[in-house]
C-alpha cells in the first residue's frame, strides 16, 4: 500500500522488539494510536534476530516460550491497535525494513520521524524502543557486492521465492547460515533451489549441535556442498554477482559460480543515527527518568534495553514495566485536562471497547 508523504499519528514507536510491541499495546489501551518502525524485515527484535528457538523462562505468567513465540504473542496482543487491512492483508501502522534516520521537533511541539526510505511520520510523542541499536546484517566486506541485486541478507518469503531452481551460495557457519540451509532443503521440490553451496572459512561450524548434525547429514548425502575459504572478491555483471573468488586453506583462489548469494553471518546492532537525535546519552544508552521514562527531550521517551537509569536491568519484564509507565506519562502529558484513572482490562468497559472485546468476556 503506498503511503502519503506525511502521516500523522499520536505516537511513533521506534523499534519493533518485544518492548516496542508492548509499547504499542499500552498506548492503545490509553486510546493513543501508534505507528511502529523497525529496520528488520520482521517484528521481535533480539528475540527473533538472536534467539528465535531458544527457551525463555522468566516472562510472568508464561512458564516457557521461545523467542519467536514471545514475539508472536506480543504481536497478537497488540493486534487490536495494529489492525490488518482487509484488502492488502498488511498493517499500515507497521513499517519494516526501514531505518529511522532522523527525529526533528516542530514549532508546535510535534515530532517528525523520518526513515531512510523516505517515510515521514508526525506525532506528538516518540518512544525509542531501539534495544542495542538497529540490527544490521554483517556483510562480506567486499565493495564489489554493493548494490548487486542478487545478494540477500534475509530469508523472507520474497527471497525464498526468488531462489527457486537457482544455485544459491550461503555464506556463514553459525545458526543463521545452517538454519537457512535447512529451511531451503525442506522446501517442496518445485520451490527448492537447484543447488545449495555453503561457504564458510573453515570446516567447523559454530551452530547448535542439532543444526550442525542435520547439515552434516545433508553434506554427506551431497544434497548440499561445502566450500571452505575466505571470499576475497566478486565477479559482478549487469548489477548481478555471478561468482565469488574464494581463497582456500591451501592458499589457492577459486571462483565459486552462483545465481544468488545469501549472506547469513549474523546481525550486529548499530547505535547509528540515534546518537544524532540530541538525546542525553550515558555509555550509549538514553538517560531517562525512572518515573516517566522520558528522555532529556520532553515528549521523547526511551524504553527497554536502550535506556539507562539507576538500577536498570536489561530484562524483558523491566522493559514491559517501562513501556507501561511511559504510556501513562505520555497520555497525561498529551491530555493534561483529562482525569487519569487507572483502569483494569478485566473490568473496564472502555478498555473492552478499545480492545474490541465483548464486555464481561
Ligand atoms: C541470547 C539472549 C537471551 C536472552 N534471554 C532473555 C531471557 O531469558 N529473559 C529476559 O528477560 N531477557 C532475555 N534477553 C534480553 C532481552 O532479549 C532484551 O531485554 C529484549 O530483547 C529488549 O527488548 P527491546 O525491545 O528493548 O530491544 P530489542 O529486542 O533489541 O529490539 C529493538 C529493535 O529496534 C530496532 N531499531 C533500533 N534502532 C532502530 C532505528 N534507528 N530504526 C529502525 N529500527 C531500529 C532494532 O532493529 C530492533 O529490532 C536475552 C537476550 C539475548 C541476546
Amino acid at each position: 500500500m503506498s503511503m502519503p508523504s506525511m502521516v500523522d499519528s499520536d505516537a511513533v514507536v521506534i523499534g519493533a522488539g518485544p518492548v516496542g510491541l508492548f509499547q504499542v499495546f499500552q498506548l492503545g489501551l490509553l486510546g493513543l494510536k501508534a505507528h511502529l518502525i523497525d529496520v528488520l524485515p520482521a517484528v521481535g527484535g533480539q528475540c527473533v534476530a538472536l534467539y528465535p528457538d531458544k527457551p525463555i523462562y522468566d516472562v510472568p505468567g508464561v512458564p516457557l516460550c521461545t523467542g519467536r513465540e514471545l514475539a508472536q504473542l506480543l504481536l497478537a496482543q497488540a493486534r487490536p491497535f495494529l489492525p490488518l487491512d482487509p484488502v492488502s492483508g498488511g498493517c499500515d501502522q507497521i513499517h519494516l525494513g526501514q531505518l529511522v534516520s532522523q527525529i526533528e521537533a516542530e514549532a508546535d511541539g510535534r515530532f517528525v520521524v523520518e526513515t531512510d526510505r523516505g517515510l515521514r511520520l508526525r506525532a506528538r510523542a516518540v518512544f525509542v524502543a531501539a534495544g542495542a541499536g538497529a540490527f544490521v546484517p554483517r556483510t562480506l566486506n567486499l565493495p564489489a557486492l554493493d548494490g548487486a541485486v542478487n545478494v540477500h541478507y534475509h530469508l523472507d518469503d520474497a527471497t525464498v521465492a526468488s531462489l527457486s531452481g537457482q544455485h544459491v551460495v550461503i555464506s556463514g557457519g553459525g545458526d543463521e547460515a545452517l538454519g537457512a540451509v535447512l529451511a531451503l532443503a525442506a522446501l517442496p521440490a518445485d520451490r527448492r533451489p537447484h543447488a545449495v553451496t555453503l561457504l564458510h572459512r573453515r570446516d567447523q561450524f559454530q551452530a547448535e549441535q542439532e543444526l550442525d548434525a542435520q547439515v552434516r547429514s545433508l553434506l554427506a548425502s551431497q544434497q548440499v556442498s561445502l566450500v571452505v575459504g575466505m571470499p576475497t572478491d566478486a565477479v559482478v555483471q549487469d548489477g548481478r554477482v555471478t561468482a565469488l573468488s574464494v581463497l582456500g586453506p591451501d592458499s589457492v583462489a577459486r571462483d565459486v559460480p552462483l545465481d544468488h548469494l545469501l549472506v547469513r553471518q549474523g546481525m550486529s546492532p548499530k547505535l547509528g543515527p540515534l546518537s544524532q537525535w540530541g538525546l542525553s546519552l550515558e555509555r550509549k544508552q538514553v538517560s531517562v527518568s525512572a518515573a516517566t521514562f522520558e528522555s532529556s527531550t520532553p515528549g521523547i521517551y526511551a524504553v527497554g534495553d536502550i535506556n539507562t537509569y539507576p538500577g536498570k536491568k536489561r530484562l524483558l519484564l523491566c522493559g514491559f514495566h517501562e513501556a507501561t509507565l511511559a504510556a501513562h506519562a505520555a497520555a497525561a502529558a498529551l491530555n493534561p485536562e483529562a482525569p487519569q484513572h487507572l483502569l483494569y482490562t478485566t473490568t473496564s468497559p472502555l478498555l473492552h471497547q478499545r480492545l474490541g472485546v465483548h464486555q464481561g468476556h
